[in-house]
């Protein structure tokens, strides 16, 4: 099944079942203190979980381009490097504002797994809040109970609260909650292993794709417990995972979300996917972040120094490393990938194919700057690894680094460690304090970064800004 096809599937399966599709919320944040970009698909009902608001329709459907870059859900460091974990993905989600409870939300997402998408009940496990000490609260035995008609008790995993209890943050809604894995080795594989031990929720190619999350209680002030007097249901599947098991691959990558752009790396860098793991670790991490740069400056966030604009560079930068460093890319590559990225996903994002021209500019632009110094950086902190004493680098020198030739610092860190070198944090953390004390509000520049989009007015390119030392952004404005 083509992912636009599951897309779809999803959300009427649930329209079906009486939900109002809506939109996703954008991807960056720009009104909320405490987070910078979507990490769920519950940010943006925030306010109806914590009671401030009233929701117009109770049952709700969407897909929600998330980002995960920063804060509590940090998955950098595994992109590229595994094969399901991204940062900008899409969250698929049915939600019960006060609505429907556990009963429904645990039989639709069986029924839509098993029956609308076909996948094999013998490769299911899910998993039940197994209860907390701590919280004086027991095993979630209506969930366990309406698990227990369905699947096999040897497919009822037992969870802690770090993986089965969710809380909004140290006060608020919160519950219990019930995963979905599902085992993607294929049946061949599977053909060579006998009997019991098939049954193996711990291996590692038993991945989780759906979170059901039951809010039902209050945390209070105090730490303490209190039952909602409104219980709701906020689900979360991760797309690009759903589309690996419908289209019986065992990689998030070897999809059609992301074959086409893999494809246009190919031919671009004239290196082959698939023939060694440097190389395609290279692959994967620029195929994932062209999405969440080209969806951040869809939304409006451009490339910056400071803020979330600085996280967007970051990423960006990081994806240019790994093209110059493992595919030989000598000039600016990554803006001729958002033209695949708008075919495949213009349809279901609109925003990507209207700021189609901005995106590839800005890209561009950032490309060429940062290729301008990235050589002459990489060859100064080759200088800074021989003239250090041991095996930690100073962290004064990364930091000039950063400073005066915009190596990011998680692009340093990295390249040490290949080298068997580590980074003295603090002392980079006290350089970059200083320097933020010298520079003015980062609040104050940061609105700078923002370019506010509409779709229902034309843009006029008006020309070149110059913001930063070296970075020239691209500026329209309405007419
Ligand atoms: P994991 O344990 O795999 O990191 P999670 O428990 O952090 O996932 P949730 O917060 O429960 O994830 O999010 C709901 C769903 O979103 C997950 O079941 C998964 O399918 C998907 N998901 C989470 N993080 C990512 C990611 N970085 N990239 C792609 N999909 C993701
Ligand atoms: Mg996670
Ligand atoms: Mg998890
Ligand atoms: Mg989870």
């Amino acid at each position: 099944m083509t992912s636009k096809e599951t897309r779809k599937r999803f959300l009427h399966f649930f329209v079906d079942k009486g939900h109002k599709i809506v939109p996703s919320a954008p991807m960056v944040i720009k009104d909320d203190p405490t987070l910078m970009f979507t990490n769920a698909g519950m940010n943006q009902f925030k306010e109806f979980f914590l009671g401030n608001s009233i929701a117009k329709n109770t049952r709700v459907v969407d897909t929600q381009k998330c980002l995960r870059v920063s804060g509590k859900h940090n998955d950098l460091e595994e992109v590229g490097k595994d094969t399901y974990h991204h940062t900008m993905f899409e969250m698929l989600g049915n939600w019960s504002f006060g609505d429907y409870f556990k009963p429904e939300a645990i039989k639709w997402s069986w029924e839509l797994l098993t029956e609308v998408f076909k996948i094999d009940k013998d490769s299911l496990y899910v998993s039940v809040f197994e209860g907390s000490d701590d919280d004086g609260l027991s095993l979630d035995q209506e969930a366990f109970d309406l698990w227990k008609t369905i699947v096999p008790e040897d497919r009822i995993i037992m969870g802690n609260k770090k993986d089965n209890f969710w809380e909004m943050g140290d006060q608020g809604p919160c519950g219990p909650c019930s995963e979905i894995h599902v085992d993607i080795r294929s049946a061949e594989e599977k053909a060579k292993i006998s009997g019991a031990s098939l049954v193996n929720a711990d291996h590692p190619q038993v991945v989780e794709i759906w979170n059901l999350v039951f809010m039902q209680y209050n945390r209070k002030a105090d730490g303490s417990l209190e039952s909602l007097p409104a219980k709701h249901v906020d689900t979360g599947m991760g797309f690009e995972r759903l589309c690996m098991v419908l289209q019986g691959v065992q990689s998030n990558y070897d999809t059609d979300v992301f074959k086409p752009i893999i494809r246009e790396i190919e031919t671009i860098t004239n290196h082959k996917y698939g023939k060694n793991e440097k190389t395609d670790i290279a692959i994967r991490v620029i195929a994932d972040h062209i999405r969440a740069v080209s969806f951040s400056i869809a939304d409006g966030q451009l490339p910056s120094n400071t803020g979330a604009g600085y996280v967007i560079r970051r990423i960006l930068r990081r994806a240019i490393r790994y093209g110059f460093t493992f595919l030989d890319t000598k000039g600016p590559f990554m803006y001729r990938l958002v033209n695949v990225l708008t075919d495949s996903m213009g349809e279901a994002f609109p925003e990507l194919k209207e700021q189609k021209q901005l995106i590839e500019n800005v890209i561009k632009e950032e490309e060429h700057s940062f290729l301008n110094t990235l050589e002459q950086g990489l060859v100064l902190l080759d200088q800074v690894i021989a003239n250090s004493q041991g095996k930690e680098v100073d962290g004064r020198k990364a930091f000039e680094l950063y400073d005066t030739y915009g190596f990011p610092i998680d692009l340093t860190a990295l390249i040490l460690s290949e080298k068997g070198y580590s980074l003295d944090e603090a002392g980079f953390n006290e350089a970059m304090q200083e320097q933020k004390n010298r520079s003015k509000s980062a609040s104050e520049v940061a609105k700078e970064d923002w370019v506010v989009l509409s779709n229902d007015v034309e843009q006029e390119f008006v020309g070149y800004d110059t913001l930063e030392a070296d970075v020239r952004l691209v500026k329209y404005r309405k007419v």
